[in-house]
C-alpha cells in the first residue's frame, strides 16, 4: 500500500493546470513519485504546462492514453488548506478553478531555477579601524550569525548606504557572491520593545494576542478613528504570530502607503518584511512567492493579490482600511479580498483583523450579530483631537462664476496660511473639467468607444476617457459643428481648482495630489513626504489623500463638494460618502494642533451630511442597516450582478431576455431576477453592456442556483458574460 500522503511512480494522479479546461486531468506520477500539492509540468497536447497535483486520479480514462507527469518542480507543494481555499473561492465567486489557480501562480519563472543574484555575508578579514557605519554592518552580520542578505537588505538593516557595504567588500570583511537559490528574508524580531501602549490600546492588543495564542480561526473588527493607534495595536498581534512561528500577512489598499508602513515594521521588528504589489520587481516577486511556500518569509505586506500567495503556515491576516473599495477586484476574477481573507483564515486556523475608522456596513453588522468580535479604540493617541466639523451652506454663499471655493472656506484657508499651517482642499475629480461643451452647438465631447464624456486634462493637454483610458489631443474646433475657439470647460476637476487657488492665493505654495499626475509610486511617495515635511501651504487632492498619510502641519480640510457622492442610485452611495468624508476630515489635526474640517454642501439637512457632522457614527450605521434590512439588501439579502457585453447591443439584450425568461432555477430558491437593462455605462471599449441583477434571501444557495440558471443556455459567440457575486459597484 502506498502512503496516502504520497503518490508512487506510476500512480494515477489528478492534475489541475492553469489552462482553461475546467477540471483536473489524470496523469501518472513520474519517476520518484510526487506529493499531493506538488507543482508539476505536464504534457498537454503538444505543449508542456504548469499544474498542481490536486489529488488521486479519477480514473475512467483509457489507461493506455494517460500520460506521465514530465517533472516535479523545485517549489514547496501547495498545502491542503490552500488547495481547499482555491476550490472554495472558485465556488463562491463562480470562477473556473484554473483561473483561481492562476491567481496563486502569477509569478514569473516559477518553474525555472533562480536567476543570478548577488548576496552578501560575513567575510574573514577584520579591518583594524572602522568607521561607525562600517562597524554597524559587521555587527548586523554578527547579529544574524551566518545569514546572507541582498545588498539593499543589508544596508537597510544596518542603517547605512549601500556604498558602505561595497567598501567592506573591497576590504574582504564582507563577501559578495552569486546566490545558488532564492534567499530567505531576514528574520524579524518580535521581542524588540514596541511603543508603550495607552490603556485602551493595551487592552485591544491583549485581546488580539489571545486570539493568536488560541491557534484557531476568528475575525476581529478593530475600529478606531484615524490616529488612534490601530496599526500600533495590530503590530502586537503580528508580533505574537511571529513568536508562535507562524506567518502573518498585512493587506493595504494602496501601494503608496507601503513605504511609510515598511518603515514602521522595520522600527518595530528590526528588519523589512516581504513586499508584494505591482511595483515589486520580477526577481523579488519570485523570491517572495517561493519563500511564502517554504516558510522563508514571516511577514508579508501586500496588495489584495497577496492573499493568493502559497503561505506555508499563515496565522494572521490583517486587512487595513477594510472598507476600501480597492479590495474588490473589478476585472478578471471578481473577488473581494476582505471576504476571501476570512475564508482563507477559516480554512487554516488563522485570525483575521479588519481595521478601519469607518468599517463597511457588512463588517459593522457582522460585529453587531456577534459573528465578528469588535474592539474599539475611542480616542486619538496623545494630544491630537478629532477635527471640529462644520457644514458651509452653499445656498448662502456668494459664488462668482467658475469659482468653487466659497468666501467662508477661502477665509479659513487664508487664516491657516497666515499661521504657517497647511490646508487641504478635497475634490474627488481628476483632470481639469469633467465636461467640455461647444458653446456654438451645445455638443459635449464624448468617448467614441464608451458611453462617457471625455475629461480634459490640461497638464497633459489632452482629453481622456476615464472608462477606457482613450486619449486624444484637445481639439481647437468642435468635432460636431466645426466652430473654432468655442469649446469651453464645464465644472471643476482638481487641475481647475488648482488654477482658482493660484489666482486667489498667489503667494501660497500649492501641491496637487491626483493619481494620474505621478508617473510612478515612488514619485508619489516623494511628493507625499515633501508635503508632510511642510513643502506646501495648500494641498489639492482627490480620493488619494483620504488614505492613511500623516500630514502633521495640516489643520484645515475643505471639502469642495460634499454632495458629489450623494447623487446616483448606488446602493452604497451614502455609506461611501460617509466613509470618505470621515476619512478626509481625519487628515486634519494629526499633529499637536487642533484640526478643522469644512464641508461645502447645498443640502446641509441631508441625513448623511448630518450624520457626518454629528459624529454619531453608530446612529448612522444603525439607520443605514435598518434601511437595507427593510429592503432585503446586503448584508441582509444577497445580490449577484450579471453583465452581458457584446459589440452588438441586440445580442446582449436578446441573451439577457432569454435568461430572464428561464428563471426557474432562481425561483426555486426564492430569488428574483431584474433586467435586462442597459448598464449605467452602456458602452465600454466599443462593447454594449446590459445588466441583470439577482436578489436572494441571506441563506439562499445563490451560487448553485446561478450556476444552474446560466448553464441552461450557451452564450452566442462574441457575448461576454461576467458574474459578480456581492457586487460593490453597479456601473
Ligand atoms: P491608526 O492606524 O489608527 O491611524 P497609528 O497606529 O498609525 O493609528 O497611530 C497614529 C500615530 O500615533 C502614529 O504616528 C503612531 O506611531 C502614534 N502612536 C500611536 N500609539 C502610540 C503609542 N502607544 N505610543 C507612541 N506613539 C503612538
Ligand atoms: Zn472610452
Amino acid at each position: 500500500m502506498a502512503d496516502p500522503g504520497f503518490f508512487d511512480e506510476g500512480a494515477l494522479v489528478s492534475v489541475l493546470t492553469t489552462e482553461p479546461l475546467g477540471r483536473p486531468l489524470d496523469y501518472r506520477a513520474p519517476e520518484g513519485g510526487c506529493l499531493p500539492g506538488a507543482f508539476v509540468e505536464v504534457p498537454l497536447g503538444p505543449r508542456r504546462v504548469l499544474g498542481v497535483v490536486w489529488g488521486p486520479g479519477e480514473g475512467g480514462f483509457d489507461p493506455a492514453r494517460i500520460r506521465t507527469v514530465t517533472r516535479v518542480l523545485d517549489a514547496a507543494p501547495l498545502g491542503e488548506a490552500m488547495r481547499s481555499f482555491l476550490t472554495r473561492a472558485a465556488d463562491y465567486t463562480l470562477t473556473p478553478l484554473p483561473a483561481m489557480l492562476r491567481l496563486a501562480t502569477r509569478t514569473p519563472g516559477l518553474a525555472d531555477p533562480p536567476g543570478p543574484r548577488r548576496i552578501y555575508r560575513k567575510g574573514q578579514a577584520a579591518p583594524e579601524r572602522l568607521t561607525a557605519a562600517r562597524a554597524r554592518v559587521l555587527e548586523t552580520l554578527d547579529d544574524y550569525g551566518g545569514a546572507a542578505f541582498t545588498l539593499g537588505e543589508l544596508a537597510a538593516l544596518a542603517g547605512v548606504s549601500t556604498g558602505v557595504v561595497k567598501g567592506l567588500v573591497r576590504l574582504g570583511a564582507v563577501i559578495e557572491e552569486e546566490a545558488p537559490r532564492d534567499l530567505p528574508y531576514p528574520r524579524l524580531d518580535p521581542d524588540r520593545p514596541g511603543k508603550p501602549l495607552a490603556a485602551d490600546q493595551a487592552a485591544a492588543a491583549a485581546a488580539l494576542r489571545d486570539g493568536i495564542t488560541g491557534g484557531r480561526y476568528g475575525t476581529t473588527l478593530l475600529k478606531g478613528v484615524t490616529g488612534s493607534g490601530k496599526t500600533e495595536v495590530y503590530l502586537e498581534a503580528v508580533a505574537e504570530c511571529l513568536r508562535r512561528g507562524r506567518q502573518a500577512l498585512v493587506l493595504l489598499p494602496e501601494i503608496a502607503l507601503t513605504a511609510e508602513f515598511l518603515e514602521r515594521v522595520r522600527q518595530r521588528f528590526g528588519a523589512l518584511p516581504g513586499e508584494w504589489h505591482s511595483g515589486v520587481t520580477q526577481t523579488e516577486r519570485r523570491r517572495l512567492w517561493r519563500m511564502a511556500g517554504e516558510g522563508g518569509v514571516s511577514l508579508v505586506i501586500g496588495a489584495r493579490s497577496a492573499l493568493f500567495l502559497p503561505f506555508r503556515d499563515l496565522g494572521l491576516i490583517v486587512v487595513d482600511e477594510e472598507h476600501d473599495s480597492a479590495y474588490k477586484q473589478e476585472d478578471g476574477v471578481l473577488y473581494n479580498a476582505r471576504d476571501m481573507a476570512v475564508l482563507r483564515a477559516a480554512l487554516c486556523d488563522a485570525q483575521v483583523v479588519l481595521a478601519s475608522a469607518t468599517p463597511s456596513l457588512e463588517s459593522w453588522v457582522n460585529a453587531e450579530t456577534g459573528k465578528y468580535r469588535r474592539l474599539d479604540l475611542t480616542s486619538r493617541f496623545g494630544t491630537a483631537e478629532m477635527p471640529a466639523l462644520s457644514a458651509i451652506d452653499m445656498r448662502a454663499e456668494r459664488m462668482e462664476p467658475n469659482r468653487w471655493i466659497g468666501p467662508t472656506l477661502a477665509a479659513a484657508v487664508a487664516a491657516r496660511i497666515a499661521r504657517g499651517e497647511q490646508a487641504l482642499l478635497f475634490l474627488n475629480r481628476r483632470g481639469y473639467a469633467p465636461v467640455t461643451i461647444c458653446r456654438a452647438c451645445g455638443h459635449q465631447i464624448g468617448c467614441e468607444h464608451c458611453d462617457a464624456r471625455m475629461v480634459e486634462h490640461r497638464f497633459l493637454r489632452r482629453l481622456v476617457c476615464h472608462q477606457c483610458g482613450e486619449t486624444r489631443p484637445m481639439p481647437e474646433t468642435c468635432p460636431a459643428c466645426g466652430a473654432e475657439g468655442r469649446l469651453a470647460p464645464v465644472g471643476p476637476g482638481v487641475e481647475r481648482l488648482a488654477e482658482e487657488v493660484a489666482a486667489r492665493f498667489p503667494e501660497a505654495r500649492v501641491a496637487v495630489l491626483s493619481s494620474d499626475l505621478f508617473g510612478s509610486a515612488r514619485a508619489l511617495k516623494e511628493a507625499i513626504a515633501g508635503i508632510a515635511a511642510g513643502g506646501a501651504d495648500i494641498v489639492i487632492g482627490t480620493q488619494l489623500v483620504a488614505k492613511g498619510h500623516n500630514f502633521p502641519l495640516l489643520t484645515l480640510v475643505g471639502v469642495i463638494d460634499a454632495d458629489l457622492g450623494l447623487q446616483g442610485s448606488d446602493l452604497r452611495a451614502a455609506e461611501r460618502t460617509f466613509q470618505l468624508m470621515r476619512q478626509v476630515s481625519g487628515r486634519a489635526g494629526r499633529g499637536d494642533r487642533p484640526g478643522e474640517a469644512m464641508l461645502q454642501t447645498y443640502q446641509p439637512e441631508h441625513p448623511v451630511i448630518r450624520a457626518i457632522l454629528s459624529g454619531e457614527e453608530e446612529a448612522f450605521w444603525r439607520a443605514e442597516a435598518a434601511e437595507r434590512k427593510a429592503a432585503g439588501m446586503p448584508p441582509f439579502g444577497r445580490l449577484a450582478g450579471i453583465v452581458l457585453s457584446s459589440p452588438r447591443a441586440e445580442t446582449a439584450f436578446d441573451f439577457g431576455a432569454e435568461l430572464a425568461r428561464r428563471d426557474g432555477p432562481l425561483r426555486q430558491i426564492g430569488a428574483q431576477v431584474f433586467g435586462p437593462a442597459p448598464a449605467p455605462i452602456a458602452r465600454i471599449r466599443g462593447r454594449h453592456r446590459v445588466r441583470l441583477l439577482v436578489k436572494a434571501a441571506r441563506g439562499a444557495p445563490l451560487q448553485a442556483a446561478i450556476g444552474e440558471w446560466i448553464g441552461q443556455i450557451r452564450p452566442p459567440n462574441n457575448l461576454r458574460l461576467t458574474i459578480d457575486i456581492d457586487p460593490q459597484s453597479f456601473y
